[in-house]
Parts: structure tokens; C-alpha cells; sequence
């Protein structure tokens, strides 16, 4: 499956990204993750360009590390500059592949520069999943000769 075809079934679209800015506060992006039930944020200035990615990971390693003084921290403190990124024509297992190696469960995904969605290592499962299903009817069907 393609992660066109991934952003799709989520009915995301531009527009519809959840980002945050540089200079936002960390208790602000913890209330967003809460509130919306997400793992991590895209950061934008202009809700177009990818300056960053926050996580709840990152929250939780500088609460351990530093108490709850770091909810005042800025997020350009917290986030992760140049997150790796992937285009609407890759693969989920191209994805995948690349969330499993860097070890991260969020994607931007990006179309000449500008940020069109966002895709989870739970978009990516549940697509292979479905295929999976898929090729296992088709098989079946083959073998009863449906
Ligand atoms: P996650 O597993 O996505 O919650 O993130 C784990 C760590 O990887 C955190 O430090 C994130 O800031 C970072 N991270 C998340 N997504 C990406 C990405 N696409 N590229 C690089 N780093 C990322």
C-alpha cells in the first residue's frame, strides 16, 4: 500500500495536520497530545515547512531528566530538527523499514517541500494488515477455486 492510499483511509489532507510552532510551550503540546490522543506533533512555523518532530518520548526524557521545569521549556528545546520524512508515492513497507532503523513511530509526509500529512507505525500496521487479509482471501479463494 501506498501512503497515499494510507493518508486516504485517514481522510487527512493538507490543512488538517496537527502542528505546532518553535516557540510554543512543552505544557501546551502535552495538553495537545492529551486532548487529540496522539504520541507526537509536527513543528512548523508555517504549518507548511518541517522545522521538527516532538514526541511524547521527548517530554517524558527531560521530565526524568530534569522535573517538571522542562514544561516551560520552549519546543525547538525538545524537538528533533530535520525529522526524516517520506512522499505520498513511497511504500509502507519503504516507511516501515525506515521507522523500524531509526526507531521512531511518526512520518511527515512531504510534497515539494510542504507538509501534506502525517503517518503513524499504527497507519502503517493496520494498512499491512488489510493487505495481508487481502492476499490471504485471494489465496484461499484461488485454492477453493471461488
Ligand atoms: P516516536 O517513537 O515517534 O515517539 O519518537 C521517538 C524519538 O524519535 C523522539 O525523540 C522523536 O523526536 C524522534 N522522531 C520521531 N519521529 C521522527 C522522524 N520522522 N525522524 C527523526 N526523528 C523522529
Amino acid at each position: 500500500m501506498l501512503v497515499r492510499q494510507i493518508l486516504k483511509g485517514k481522510g487527512e489532507g493538507a490543512g488538517k495536520v496537527i502542528t505546532v510552532k518553535p516557540g510554543d510551550r512543552i505544557s501546551e503540546v502535552a495538553a495537545i497530545l492529551a486532548e487529540r490522543r496522539i504520541g507526537g506533533v509536527i513543528v512548523s512555523t508555517d504549518g507548511e515547512t518541517v522545522e521538527g518532530i516532538l514526541s511524547e518520548r521527548d517530554i517524558v526524557r527531560s521530565l526524568a531528566a530534569r522535573g517538571a521545569t522542562c514544561l516551560d521549556d520552549k519546543v525547538e528545546d525538545l524537538m528533533t530538527r530535520n525529522p526524516v520524512c517520506c512522499g505520498r508515492e513511497d511504500s509502507s513497507d519503504q516507511v516501515l523499514t525506515r521507522m523500524t532503523e531509526g526507531r521512531f513511530r511518526h512520518m511527515p509526509v512531504v510534497e515539494e517541500g510542504k507538509l501534506i500529512g502525517i503517518v503513524t507505525i499504527g497507519d502503517v500496521v493496520s494498512a499491512r494488515l488489510s493487505e495481508l487479509s487481502m492476499e490471504k482471501d485471494a489465496l484461499q479463494g484461488m485454492i477453493m477455486g471461488r
